[in-house]
C-alpha cells in the first residue's frame, strides 16, 4: 500500500453519469468513464485492509486489494492480468455488475466504500483500447468457465464501449 492514509486524504469520486436531459437524447452508455488519474487515486483510498470482504463477497472473488495496489503504481497491464485471472468479461461486470464488493467493503463501515466497480471498469477498457484489434489474448478455456469473445473480438468490444462513451 503507497498511501496508508489514502483514505483520508481523498474523498469517494465516482465516475459520473450524464444528465437525464443528455441521456434520454440517445441510446448510448450513460456513465462515464473514470480517467486512469482518477482511478489510480480512488484505487489509494482501499487500505489493504487484511479482511477483504470485497474479494469475500465478490461473486467472481476477484483479487480487488492486489489490483487497487497495482495501479496505484502505475502497473496498469498486472492490473489486468490479475483482474482477468478471476474474471472472464471485466469489461461487463465493470458495468453491469450490482457490486456487493462495494457494499462489503470495510471502508465502509465508517466512510464511503472504494469504487472498486468503476476501477474495474477502468482497468478493463484501458486494456482493451490497448490491445489492437486481432492480436487480443487468445479466447482459450479457463478455470472458471469459457471465454465467449473469439481473439479480436475483445478489443473490438471493449473499443465500442470507449467510442460509445466519448461519443
Ligand atoms: S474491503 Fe475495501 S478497504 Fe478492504 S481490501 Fe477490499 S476494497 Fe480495500
Amino acid at each position: 500500500m503507497q498511501d496508508p492514509y489514502g483514505f483520508l486524504r481523498h474523498p469517494r469520486q465516482e465516475a459520473g453519469k450524464q444528465t437525464v436531459r443528455q441521456r434520454v437524447r440517445h441510446w448510448r452508455e450513460y456513465v462515464r468513464a473514470m480517467p486512469e488519474s482518477q482511478a489510480a487515486r480512488q484505487a489509494r483510498r482501499c487500505m489493504d485492509c487484511g479482511t477483504p470482504y470485497c474479494h469475500r463477497y465478490c461473486p467472481v472473488h476477484n483479487l480487488i486489494p492486489e489490483w487497487n495496489e497495482l495501479i496505484t503504481e502505475a502497473h496498469w497491464q498486472r492490473a489486468y492480468q490479475q483482474l482477468d485471472s478471476t474474471n472472464n468479461f471485466p469489461e461487463l461486470t465493470g458495468r453491469l455488475c450490482p457490486a456487493p464488493c462495494e457494499d462489503a467493503c470495510t471502508l465502509r463501515r465508517a466512510d464511503q466504500p472504494v469504487t472498486i466497480k468503476g476501477i474495474e471498469r477502468a482497468i478493463a477498457d484501458r486494456a482493451g483500447n490497448r490491445v489492437g484489434c486481432g492480436t487480443s489474448p487468445a479466447g482459450e478455456a479457463t478455470a472458471s468457465g469459457w471465454r465467449w469473445s473469439a481473439p479480436g473480438q475483445y478489443a473490438k468490444v471493449a473499443n465500442v464501449h470507449a467510442l460509445s462513451t466519448n461519443g
